[in-house]
């Protein structure tokens, strides 16, 4: 990491709140000379003499004059974010006092800081661990309670705590285990085969269970794609307009939402559903395989939901069947939905559909029994409860390395199995733990850091 360590002696300045007019704007400097250039900018008292974590109100000055009046934070290194001396400006959010502040803080000795250089350092000072230091963006990121709660739950560190502790103990047995292999000549064991067993097993499963979860923690990160589809009439708009009524998501502010293919999103107990396309889907469907959106349905494969709405008063059980065959073939995740249940009455329709289970009967125009559709819209993606509290992955780099670690540990049990030797299987152990570490960021390379934090925002 040397190369990423360049430049670490250097005091860095950003603005930490959103760019644009506000009431309040903050300007953060991190960095070992931050209270020695705030204090070149700020004559009403000298900050180096001033303890840490205190507040202090005055105006701040660059050639002579006065720029804003402003509040200083102050937090002397290492109790800070970065762990270095952190200094943060609190001005009148103008664009151009922010600006102003800005130039002033460079004039006098700091520069400009990169993406996610804020939370670099803190990482590299040992404040955050790699997967804490990214459960940053995702917080800042968040667009629902569910993927808030998640990333809220990675930053204070669930997910590595659990790993840490793996990790640990297969440091354990390698060590052991290449201890035998200094004594090779006299056939002995440190490392007890049968506790080394069950610890792999074990392992296998915590592993395979943070993996599974990344299929959930993708749904709560990123949303769901969704397509209300079915024949002219069956009443899509009318159930679009009904769910929206209740449970628009604001479209702008969510990230990777581009507008061509995505015309609204639903939040739905925290879970966003993204109705991907319907306007093409509406236009075109009669069967799902003369839909012909192709583009659409792999989308939906991926990790989606197809809503298959019909009228009851029209379509036939047969109609129905075929439809089920159709997207049983295709592998589509669906809800089968029977709209218009007030023209032809309850009991008339369960006897229409008794041979087809899991059909939800509504009314979208008199609203009934919309909050079953959205329960059962939500199970569809969700395996099991949505439980926010657990440890749930959410970031493809953790997965790609969770079934590194997997591999790893399956290949540990083989060579068990087939009693390799121990040199061989402790190679297999080592392999293991760089994965994990990658993950935690104990094992960390230059070009993973850089990739990794090129996604935060300047001023992180
Ligand atoms: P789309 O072509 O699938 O988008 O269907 P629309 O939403 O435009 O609805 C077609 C017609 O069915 C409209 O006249 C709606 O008012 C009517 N409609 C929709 N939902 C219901 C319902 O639950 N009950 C009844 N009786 N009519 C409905």
């Amino acid at each position: 990491m040397s190369g990423k360590l360049s430049g670490y002696d250097e005091t860095i300045v950003a603005l930490a709140t959103a760019p644009g007019v506000g009431a309040i704007a903050v300007i953060r400097l991190s960095g070992p000379e931050a209270i020695t250039i705030s204090n070149r900018l700020f004559p009403s008292r000298d900050l180096e003499q001033q303890a840490s974590h205190t507040l202090h109100v005055g105006s701040i000055v660059a050639d002579g004059k006065v720029i804003d009046e402003v509040v200083v934070s102050l937090f002397k290194g290492p109790r800070s974010y970065t762990g270095e001396n952190v200094v943060e400006l609190s001005c009148h959010g103008s664009p151009y006092i922010q600006q102003q502040l800005i130039d002033a803080c460079i004039h006098a000795g700091a520069r400009m800081a990169k993406p996610g250089e804020f939370t670099l350092r803190a990482f590299l000072n040992g404040k955050l661990d790699l997967a804490q230091a990214e459960s940053v963006a995702d917080l800042i990121a968040s667009h629902s309670a569910a993927s808030h709660q998640t990333a809220m739950q990675q930053m204070r560190g669930g997910f590595s705590r659990e790993l840490q502790d793996l990790r640990e103990q297969l440091i354990r047995f390698s060590a052991l285990i290449e201890l035998e292999l200094d004594f090779s000549q006299e056939d002995v064991e440190f490392a007890d085969r049968t506790q080394l067993y069950a610890l792999i097993k074990t392992a296998m499963e915590v592993v395979k269970h943070l993996a599974d979860s990344f299929k959930m923690g993708n749904v709560i990160k990123n949303g769901v794609n969704t397509a209300i589809v079915g024949k002219p009439n069956a009443g899509k708009s009318t159930l679009l307009n009904t769910l929206l009524n209740e449970n628009r998501a604001i479209v702008s502010d969510i990230a990777g939402t581009t507008r061509d293919t995505i015309e609204e999103v639903l939040n739905i107990q925290g879970i966003l559903f993204r109705l991907i396309d319907t306007a093409g889907i509406r236009d075109s469907v009669d069967t799902i395989e003369s839909i012909g959106v192709q583009k659409t349905l792999e989308k939906i494969k991926e990790a989606g939901v197809v809503i298959y709405l019909f009228d009851v008063n029209e379509l036939s059980v047969e109609d129905i069947r075929q439809q089920i065959v159709a997207f049983e073939q295709d592998g589509i995740n669906h809800l089968l939905v029977g709209n218009k249940t007030d023209l032809l009455g309850e009991s008339a329709i369960q006897e229409k559909f008794r041979d087809i289970p899991g059909i939800l009967f509504i009314s979208a125009r008199n609203h009934n029994h919309i909050d079953d559709l959205k329960n059962q819209l939500v199970q569809k993606v969700m395996s099991g409860d949505i439980n926010t509290e657990a440890t749930i992955v959410t970031n493809a780099r953790h997965y790609a390395a969770l079934q590194s670690v997997l591999q790893s540990l399956m290949d540990v049990k083989q060579g068990m199995d087939t009693g390799l030797p121990g040199d061989l299987l402790s190679l297999d152990i080592r392999r293991c733990l760089h994965y994990l570490g990658e993950i935690t960021g104990e094992i960390t390379n230059e070009d993973q850091l850089d990739f990794i934090f090129s996604k935060f925002c300047i001023g992180k």
